[in-house]
């Protein structure tokens, strides 16, 4: 048995998103029902709907920000409750018993995480994502959205926020360390607003000054130019860790020069295109150029609880699902001030 619900879905790699319906399973004895209040629209929608990372499932619903409330929950359900606000990110399952399910790496599953949407479920069924009304999990892939942050601006953390918080975590970002952020975009203001409550120096690198005040605003100490040359001669050998969010193939080794002895640039933006590296820049300064993907179930948690204790939320602009085509052209053209969230409320 399952329930039809309201959703807005990609028909295929050049057609624009447009209402539906879909089927969602019944409550089994470990789901969550849960009553989607916002989602958030990441780049990486664009990138799988549009098959920047290959062929998809269409009609595919995307989203995998999502905010809302506890309808119902299954009878040996223990981690959330009817009525708890909670939160589903990129993932909705995995093998639990591999050793990094073990450890809490879940996104790094040896037998492949479930994805929120476009990926095959362990009951087979296909995943669809949070641009819809509701949706059923299992309860180990819920999150608490603590008080003090409202769902609105809670529903990017779930992947823009635990994206930037687990390699600013990982690699040390703190009191005397100096953090430079590729793109303000999405993740890019999230880990902005995460670095500078964990004490390090910010320094933005966007590609114009247009965004500057805001930047500040949002808790970076500089702010710099890419388009400008000068930048890399003036920041040469500067940082100990750079977070590259941009989602477009951009010269790695030219920030590679930026870090100095021993630090490390994390790629968390996911291009189509590969990255190509000068082992020059790497080996000039004992450098590390590394990825990361989301982080497990348990640092989510961790991260949402940060951000509660240090007032951090999105910022955002609601925008109804008719809006969501129109989101996407301006996430595409670098005019997004943040993240896009859309009120679930319109997708009935
Ligand atoms: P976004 O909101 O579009 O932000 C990306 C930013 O990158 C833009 O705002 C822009 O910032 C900069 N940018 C865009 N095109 C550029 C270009 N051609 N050259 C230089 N800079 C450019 O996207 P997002 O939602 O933050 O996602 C960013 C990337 O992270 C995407 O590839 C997404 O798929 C990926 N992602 C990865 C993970 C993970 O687990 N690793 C999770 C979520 C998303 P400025 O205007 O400031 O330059
Ligand atoms: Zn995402």
């Amino acid at each position: 048995m399952t329930t039809t619900i309201h959703a807005y879905a990609s028909p295929s790699a050049d057609g624009d998103l447009a209402p539906t319906t879909i089927e969602r399973r019944d409550v089994g004895p470990h789901d969550i029902l849960i009553e989607i209040k916002y989602a958030g629209i990441c780049h990486s929608d664009i990138h799988t709907v549009r098959g920047d990372w290959g062929p998809q499932p269409y009609p595919l619903v995307p989203g995998h920000e999502i905010a809302g409330i506890v309808a119902e929950v299954g009878s040996e359900v223990t981690r959330h409750a009817v009525g708890d606000r909670v939160g589903v990110g990129c993932m909705v399952n995995s093998c639990g018993e591999c050793k990094n399910c073990r450890v809490g790496d879940e996104q790094y599953c040896v037998n492949g995480m479930v994805g929120t949407y476009g990926a095959t479920d362990r009951d087979g069924t296909v995943t669809q994502g949070g641009y819809s009304t509701h949706v059923v999990v299992t309860e180990d892939f819920v999150l608490g959205i603590p008080e003090g942050i409202e769902l609105d601006v809670a529903a990017p953390l779930l992947c823009a926020g635990i994206t930037t918080y687990s390699p600013l975590h990982r690699w040390g970002a703190g009191p005397g360390k100096k953090i430079a952020v590729i793109g303000l975009g999405g993740l890019g203001h999230m880990a902005v607003k995460i670095a500078h409550a964990m004490g390090a120096e910010v320094t933005v690198l966007s590609q114009s000054l247009k965004k500057q005040e805001d930047g500040l605003r949002l808790g970076a100490d500089h702010y710099y130019a890419t388009s400008d040359e000068t930048t890399f001669t003036d920041l040469a050998s500067s940082f100990d860790l750079i977070i590259n969010t941009v989602s477009a193939r951009i010269d790695i080794s030219a920030f590679l020069g930026l870090l100095t002895v021993d630090g490390a640039l994390v790629n968390v933006g996911a291009p189509a295109e590969p990255l190509p590296v000068n082992a020059m820049a790497l080996i000039g300064g004992r450098r590390s150029f590394a990825g990361s993907m989301i982080g497990g179930i348990a640092e989510t948690q961790e991260m949402l609880d940060f951000c509660a204790q240090n007032g951090i939320g999105a910022e955002i602009e609601v925008i109804p699902a008719e809006k969501i085509n129109d989101a996407y052209e301006r996430v595409l053209a670098s005019d997004v001030r943040y993240r896009f969230v859309i009120d679930a409320s319109t997708f009935a």
